[in-house]
């Protein structure tokens, strides 16, 4: 089966070799080959790739009209369910964050948010960690772990789809790791998850958020999927930057606005700079017009998103100094939102729930 277990990215950890080849990303012809090759008949492949793609159970059992024996291989020799929920948590607004455990035990995070116009966002998770390490987040904070499996990321999907009853209106590839260093893996995930024969969510629904990895940013573009690109920029000059972004993954500014420029000419799809305002570091005046100039020669949006307090390191500005800052962007004329909170009690930003768990872990 051709599904993807390494990755060309600059990290060394990848999948765990043993797994076997997830459910949830087999194609109907792979499926096809190994139910002849069982001796079952072909047309079985159909029934087991309409209960993946179109109802989003990968577990064998609860395929109800597959045969006892047909159950028995495909759970012999794929990976079926390697996502499960290990904690749950719900915001104020029925959002959910959910702490999902992998089948070496190794924890994710992921989130359904609900907007305020009743869509739903998926926010899913493509690395055990971050090795990307800016200085305000809790992913970074614990480390890096691995990469996921594209199927790992795709039952992630599946999973979210589940709990809900029907597929998101939007996902985006916001949460735990940095995309664009497990990008082989993410885009085949992508790939299931948008393939118009199955699971048909609209490409034009998908947002990757990249730290502003440039290399991925021109890998994506090259691949030419219309794929929206969220980059976080967090400042309006590299001096600035460089107090939130580690060297070893940090790229200046103008290779970012170049790439994001290839990106934007090969999809024609939306960019967006994300921008956590972080107390006395980037809330100027100052920063918000530097900040303008570079949305408006990328021609991009921002996104604001005041500060949620992680590890003490840094603090929120004030509501006015936020205002501020978001009326001097609208009238340097930058299309600019500010991010809602969601309201979760004890784990709020990203990289919480995982790093409380990991921590209780420790100390069992
Ligand atoms: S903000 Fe994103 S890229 Fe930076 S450490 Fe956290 S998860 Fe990684």
């Amino acid at each position: 089966m051709n599904q993807t277990t390494d990755t060309k990215t600059t990290e060394t950890a990848t999948v765990p070799a043993q797994m076997k080849p997830f459910l949830a990303m087999a194609t109907p012809k792979e499926l096809e080959i190994f139910i002849k090759k069982i001796g079952d008949n072909a047309y079985r492949a159909k029934q087991v790739y309409d209960w993946i793609a179109k109802k989003n159970i990968t577990d064998p059992d609860s395929m109800s009209n597959v045969s006892a024996g047909l159950k028995n291989h495909l759970k012999e020799n794929f990976s079926c369910g390697a996502v499960s929920i290990e904690k749950e948590e719900t915001a104020a607004d029925g959002s959910r964050k959910l702490l999902l455990k992998l089948q070496d035990d190794e924890l994710v995070e992921c989130a359904i948010l609900g907007a305020l116009d009743g869509r739903t966002t998926f926010c899913l998770s493509t690395q055990v960690g971050c090795p990307v390490r800016c200085a305000f987040c809790a992913s970074g904070a614990s480390g890096f772990v691995r990469n996921l499996h594209a199927g790992e990321i795709v039952e992630e999907y599946m999973l979210c789809c589940r709990l809900i009853g029907k597929a998101p209106d939007n996902v985006v590839i916001m949460g735990v790791g940095e995309p664009l260093l497990n990008l082989e893996n993410l885009i085949n995930a992508l790939e299931t998850i948008c393939n118009p024969e199955g699971m048909a969510l609209a490409a034009r629904r998908v947002t990757i958020s990249t730290s502003g990895w440039t290399p991925g940013i021109r890998d994506l573009a090259a691949h030419g999927r219309q794929w929206n690109l969220a980059v976080s920029l967090h400042a309006g000059d590299d001096r600035t930057r460089a107090l939130l972004i580690p060297t070893r993954f940090r790229r200046d500014i103008r290779d970012i606005i170049d790439a994001c420029k290839k990106h934007k000419e090969a999809t024609g799809r939306l960019l967006t700079f994300e921008y956590v305002l972080l107390q006395d570091i980037n809330d100027s005046t100052e920063q918000a017009t530097k900040l303008a100039k570079i949305a408006h020669e990328a021609n991009a949006k921002v996104n604001l998103i005041p500060y949620n307090k992680a590890n003490g390191a840094f603090e929120r500005p004030s509501k006015e100094v936020i205002k501020k800052f978001e009326n001097t962007l609208k009238m340097l004329h930058v299309p600019v939102t500010v991010r809602v909170e969601k309201g979760f009690e004890s784990s709020a930003a990203c990289g919480q729930l995982r790093s409380s768990a990991a921590a209780k872990r420790k100390k069992a």
